[in-house]
Parts: structure tokens; C-alpha cells; sequence
């Protein structure tokens, strides 16, 4: 994908998936940094320990405490002060990963000194976590909502990027009585991950598994190959009942399911698709019950 068409795309993702996130407020934070009289971020405890943190519309972040440590599963877009605001939460050491590139999942990730990601997408975090591409970000933001000025961190420097280091399929993030696998989940972007918490039955899942999942960007797989990920996910859906995505609400397993089909009719052409037009370009669209996938025509066998 070319840098302008970049920018264009991801201008509008940023906020026009604004619908897609989690809305509660609803919350067992001590003290929200408050900014004109409301905070940017919200959050709401949605499983044992478990809090989706509300990027103000933009994404869902989730944080995940074990006895001794805590996950931050992405870093959102990077606007706002995040690493204060997740200390509001908790008061444990905290783990950063990246579900994967895009810059409404990796755009904070300069606010850690280290982040976890696969390195099939480094490529994308590098590009998407500029400083140019921040300088862009905030002001998108400060247009959008200048109400907010103030609490966007509107600098950074070269010398703030994280070390990024590479996880695996199988690689164990252990939160002392808490353990999150990685799952790989190629398909959205290359590098796209899952994790998985079979205690608990969750599965944190990134934009693998939302109800609109956007397949027809540079960079995304086939849709034989993206089934081929929804087929292998489903084959441990005795580890996990519910879905917790990063647009959107949380899902029952069962929805993957509607995906499986979703994506086999468009390999069969039973599905045809409908006109898809977005920021990002065009695209066809095919649905079969919550399930949607937007895809590009050209891009659906493996070559
Ligand atoms: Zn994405």
C-alpha cells in the first residue's frame, strides 16, 4: 500500500470506526486523568481482571491482571496519555502487546518501553508508529475533537521507540496464576495475533474476528487463507467461550462459525458480494448472519 493511500485509509479508521468500540463508562478505576471535564478514555470491567479500555471510540484496548504482572493488549491510537491512565487501573508491572500493526492498535506504543508483536507485521508498526504518523494522528484528533487538545501528547521523539520483541505461535505470557497463549491468526494483516486465556475461556482476538473484517487491503492474505485461520481458531473453541474483539462488542464463540461460512461462500461465488465503498478504497462485501467480511474480488484464492 502506497503512503498517501495509507494515510487516507487509516485517517478515516480511526475515527470513523468510532461506532464499533466500547461505549460503557462504567468502572473500577481510582482516579481518571480528566481532561475538560471528561476523560478521553473510559473503561469497563468485562471479565474477571479483565477491562476494555475505551480509546474514545476509536478501539478497544484490553487489560489483563495476573497475581504479578498485567497485559496491555494494544496501545491504540496513541493520541492521549495511556500508560497514566492504565496505572489508574493497575498498580502491577505491565506487559505490552500488539495484536498487530494498524495504527489504531500500535499508535501508543511509544509510551512503553517495550512492546511484543509477531514480526511479520514490524514492518507495519515501524510505518504506522512515525513520528510523522503521530504528528498526523494528533491532529486528526485535535480536529476532530478540540475539546481534548490538552491531554494529547502532541511530540515525540526517535529516542522514545520501544524495543519491539517477537512472539510466536505458542510463546506463554505468564501473569503470575494467569497465563495468555499466542495464537496465530493471519488473515487481517500477516503478522495478526490472538490470545488466548483457556482458564478464563477468552479469547482477545484483534480485528480477526469482528463483524465487519476488512480483507481487502494491501498486505491482508486470500480469503482461502484467512479460512484456513478461521478453520484452525475453531478447532480449540473448547478452550474459549467468548470473543473479545477490538471493534465492537464481546462475542460468543459460536460467531466463528458464521465467519466459516461467510468466508466459503465467498469462495464458492454463492456469494457475490455487494459494492463496498470506504476511505480505503473499494471493495466487495459479503455477510451471512452477523458475520461481514469486505474483500477484494482479486484476492481470494491462494496463487
Ligand atoms: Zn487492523
Amino acid at each position: 500500500m502506497k503512503q498517501d493511500v495509507r494515510f487516507v485509509f487509516y485517517t478515516g479508521l480511526v475515527f470513523l470506526l468510532a461506532v464499533f468500540s466500547c461505549k460503557e463508562n462504567q468502572s473500577r478505576v481510582e482516579k481518571i486523568p480528566v481532561y475538560e471535564g471528561q476523560s478521553w478514555f473510559s473503561s469497563k470491567l468485562i471479565a474477571d481482571k479483565v477491562w476494555c479500555i475505551n480509546d474514545h471510540g476509536s478501539d478497544n484496548i484490553y487489560l489483563v491482571e495476573g497475581e504479578k504482572q498485567a497485559l496491555l493488549i494494544d496501545t491504540g491510537i496513541g493520541v492521549a496519555d495511556l500508560a497514566s491512565y492504565v496505572k489508574t487501573i493497575t498498580k502491577l508491572p505491565v506487559i505490552v502487546v500488539n495484536t498487530h500493526g494498524h495504527p489504531d492498535h500500535a499508535g501508543g506504543n511509544f509510551q512503553f518501553s517495550k512492546v511484543y508483536a509477531h514480526p511479520l507485521d514490524f514492518e507495519l508498526i515501524k510505518i504506522f508508529t512515525s513520528k510523522e504518523y503521530h504528528d498526523n494522528s494528533v491532529q486528526r484528533a485535535i480536529n476532530e475533537y478540540p475539546n481534548f487538545e490538552s491531554s494529547f501528547i502532541k511530540e515525540i521523539s526517535t529516542s522514545e521507540e520501544p524495543v519491539i520483541s517477537p512472539v510466536q505461535a505458542g510463546f506463554v505470557f505468564d501473569l503470575g496464576n494467569r497465563k495468555l497463549e499466542v495464537v496465530e491468526v493471519p488473515g487481517h494483516t500477516k503478522g495478526s495475533i490472538a490470545l488466548l486465556d483457556t482458564e478464563n475461556k477468552l479469547l482477545f482476538t484483534g480485528d480477526n474476528n469482528n463483524t465487519l473484517v476488512w480483507l481487502f487491503l494491501d498486505g491482508c492474505l486470500p480469503i482461502e487463507s484467512y479460512l484456513q485461520t478461521l478453520e484452525k481458531l475453531n478447532q480449540r473453541s473448547g478452550e474459549f467461550e467468548k470473543i473479545l474483539p477490538e471493534h465492537g462488542d464481546v462475542l460468543d464463540k459460536l460467531f466463528i462459525n458464521e465467519q466459516i461460512i461467510c468466508a466459503k461462500n465467498i469462495i464458492s461465488g454463492e456469494c457475490q458480494g455487494e459494492k463496498y465503498e470506504s476511505f480505503a478504497g473499494s471493495a466487495l462485501l459479503c455477510r451471512y448472519k452477523r458475520a461481514g467480511i469486505a474483500y477484494n474480488p482479486d484476492n481470494i484464492h491462494i496463487k
